[in-house]
């Protein structure tokens, strides 16, 4: 699986194109998505060049994966999206529309978010 060291977040990671963080460690950055599909839309990224989640799953270290997801919780945790709930999306490859190869966590929240697609 290449790796397109161009996309975007790939372009964010090195300070390329601005982003509103709202997160930050060693490993894991999580920021805003610049066309939010809810009040709250967060994206939350590895550091580590991964396409997909397939990707990150199959060459990222079981210490590697089990940090980011426990990240996420972090974050759910620090911007308190857990108190009224919140959707959490990832998409893989061409059927799901997924836009931008490199692995991403899709934190939606703020009203009723309704059915899924
Ligand atoms: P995907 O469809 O790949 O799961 O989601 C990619 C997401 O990245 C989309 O929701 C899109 O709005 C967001 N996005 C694309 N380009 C940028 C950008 O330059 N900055 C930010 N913050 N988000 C972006």
């Amino acid at each position: 699986m290449g790796y397109d060291r161009n996309n975007v977040f790939a372009k964010i990671l090195r300070g390329e194109i601005p982003c509103e963080r709202v997160y930050e460690d060693e490993a894991v950055l999580a920021f805003k998505d610049i066309n939010p599909k809810a009040p709250i839309h967060v994206l939350v990224i590895p550091k580590g060049a991964y396409s997909s989640f397939i990707d990150f799953s199959i060459r990222g270290s079981s210490e590697e994966v089990a940090t980011f997801f426990s990240t996420v919780g972090k974050i759910v945790e620090q911007l308190r999206l857990h108190e009224n709930g919140f959707r959490m999306v990832v998409n893989s490859g061409p059927d799901s529309g997924e836009e931008v190869p490199h692995f991403h966590v899709h934190l939606m929240s703020g009203k009723r978010l309704g059915a899924m697609a």
